[in-house]
């Protein structure tokens, strides 16, 4: 990692950060030094950029092929009626270079069809983070990150039922050693999702992606954790590697 360090200007904009304990003057460096790629810009997506790039995180690529649609605004929350029709990348980086200055942000509108292409995206990343929603390209970003040794965080909301899942490195479990048994591919247009869920999924990914930039430690590794935005439970499921994996065993 190439670090930055900070100037006066960072000192008082990241302020309330470096005041915490687990963050400081050390880890707001760390934030500003680190690179995050964020597949997909949908409800997860648009939360997610927002706190990521405010959080001082100046490399950031953004992969998303879709454009923006009417059924979208309801949870997206950074786009409104004039951008539909406009492609989710180009929205969000005019939206974040409203906000922030000096960040240095990669569009990629290509869908992701293999794993090279998604290896090529993250070569350089720190952290990947997967807020799509298709259960084929979740497959191909978990395999670019397992060969390419990336600590990849899961986030996924259906219903009233959201997700999160954290793979360190490839001595981890894998998303196909998780998901393997627990298939359920439908997408939101099909079961409907809850838009405030959405957020509080989202504000959790970038709370797990600041720890383990700041702090070198994950909240969920091995863990996956199941939130009930009905009854408003939080549950834990214990993973384990499946030794038949295709992905992740010998
Ligand atoms: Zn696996």
């Amino acid at each position: 990692m190439e670090f930055n360090y900070l100037n006066d200007e960072d000192l008082l904009y990241y302020s309330r950060h470096i005041l915490l304990p687990s963050i400081g003057i050390e880890g707001q460096q760390k934030l500003n030094s680190s690179e995050v790629t964020i597949f997909g810009l949908g409800g997860l997506g648009n939360l997610l950029i927002t706190y990521i790039a405010s959080s001082g995180i100046k490399k950031i690529n953004l992969v998303d092929f879709d454009i923006v649609e009417e059924s979208n605004l309801q949870r997206q929350i950074n786009f409104s009626k004039k951008d539909i029709g406009l492609l989710k990348v180009d929205v969000i980086e005019n939206y974040i270079s409203s906000r922030l200055t000096d960040i240095d942000i990669k569009k990629y509108s290509k869908k992701i069809t293999s794993s090279p292409q998604a290896e090529d995206i993250i070569s350089n990343s720190d952290i990947v983070i997967d807020g799509t929603d298709n259960f084929d390209v979740r497959k191909i970003i978990n395999k670019a990150c397992y060969i390419k040794n990336k600590t990849l965080i899961v986030g996924a909301v259906e219903g009233y039922t959201g997700q999160i899942l954290t793979i360190t490195s490839n001595n981890s479990p894998c998303y196909e050693c998780t998901y393997n048994d627990l298939l359920d591919n439908r997408s939101c247009s099909e079961t409907g999702v809850l838009a405030p869920l959405v957020g509080m999924v989202s504000s959790m990914l970038a709370i797990e992606c600041i720890n383990i930039i700041t702090t070198s430690k994950s909240s969920f590794n091995n863990k996956l954790l199941i939130i009930d935005g009905l009854n408003f439970s939080i549950n834990e499921i214990q993973t384990s590697k499946n030794p038949k994996c295709k992905i992740c065993s010998n």
